[in-house]
């Protein structure tokens, strides 16, 4: 599969007024290929967010590079960015929220195509009664505002209004997680076939482990702005290595009551990300601290998996 992501040491600080700094995203490297989901999971304020806006320049990094299909994207003025943008799109977690209240479905959707130039008012009409009917929705519900839907239903008009560039990637942020539970998977499916029909990528955050592992083909798992864990997805929910990753997958809600499992868990609260701890930036909240955790920050090393694609940071290894 040819490369359609790379991203290599991309960092983020948001600057503070008193001085200091955010630092919520920090030496963030992985590729991701044409058609591959990558899961990015971790506890709310580790910067996974902070990471999918980064990929699409929703804001600028402060160090780093993003290359897609080889162009660096961080080094693009404005201008030369907006092509680009058809090719990468969002979905956000709360489709209330996305969505223009005064606009009908059909404009909302077609905007995109109208913004780019793309099609007459006819061709445009016909891609928007096309995608709806992709998406799950009935022809007539162009005609309506976003009000008059579920949440579900408005999350599929969401992803309608990405599908309509036909982007390579898109990055998910939490996308179902505020949906009720019944609905989800009926998204996560759509979300899945879409993928399959059109070779889409998926850069899917979300905190929910069991979610992710549902669509997933690799997982980064990050803890306070770095990625701590990397590999393919069945082989880290198998063999997680990293002892946050022991916890986080410890803590997804077992189906059978009888079924042995880690009692893990994640003590403490995130450290403050404007201030991380020295040496490993987890030590604070490990088990297996020692003191040599507390003052040298971890590496990757490769843990095996497929051609070595299993990275830790962890001392352990
Ligand atoms: Fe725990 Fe040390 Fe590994 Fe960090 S490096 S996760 S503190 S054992």
């Amino acid at each position: 599969m040819s490369t359609l992501l790379e991203v290599t040491e991309l960092a983020k600080a948001f600057p503070l007024k008193g001085g200091g700094a955010i630092h919520a995203v920090n030496g963030v490297s992985f590729q991701q290929a044409a058609g591959e989901t990558i899961g990015i999971v971790g506890e709310s304020g580790c910067g996974k967010s902070t990471l999918g806006r980064l990929i699409l320049q929703l804001i600028r990094p402060t160090a780093g590079s993003v290359r897609f299909r080889g162009k660096d994207l961080t080094l693009l003025p404005e201008t030369a960015l907006r092509p680009m943008r058809r090719h990468l799109q969002m979905i956000f977690q709360d489709p209330y929220a996305a969505l223009d209240p005064r606009m009908r479905v059909g404009a909302l959707v077609e905007e995109p195509l109208a913004i780019h130039g793309i099609g007459t008012r006819a061709e445009r009409a016909r891609a928007v009664a096309e995608l709806l009917e992709t998406c799950g929705l009935p022809a007539e519900a162009a005609a309506r505002h976003p009000h008059e839907f579920s949440g579900g239903q408005r999350q599929r008009v969401c992803i309608a209004r990405a599908l309509a560039l036909s982007p390579e990637l898109i990055v998910a942020d939490e996308p179902v997680s505020a949906l009720d539970v019944s609905i989800q998977s009926q998204i996560l499916n759509l979300m899945m076939a879409l993928k399959r029909d059109r070779g889409l990528s998926y850069l899917f955050i979300s905190h929910n482990l069991a979610v992710v592992k549902y669509v997933s083909d690799r997982l980064a798992v990050m803890y306070l702005g770095r990625v701590v864990e990397m590999g393919p997805a069945e082989e880290i929910y198998a063999d997680p290595r990293h002892p946050y990753t022991r916890a986080l997958i410890a803590a997804i809600p077992e189906p059978d009551p009888d079924r042995p499992r880690d009692h893990a868990v994640v003590q403490g609260d995130l450290s403050s990300p404007e201030n991380p701890p020295p040496g490993c930036r987890f030590h604070p909240r490990c088990p297996h601290a020692t003191e040599r955790c507390r003052v040298e920050a971890p590496r990757p090393v490769a843990v095996g998996g497929r051609d070595r694609a299993h990275f830790v940071e962890c001392h352990l290894y």
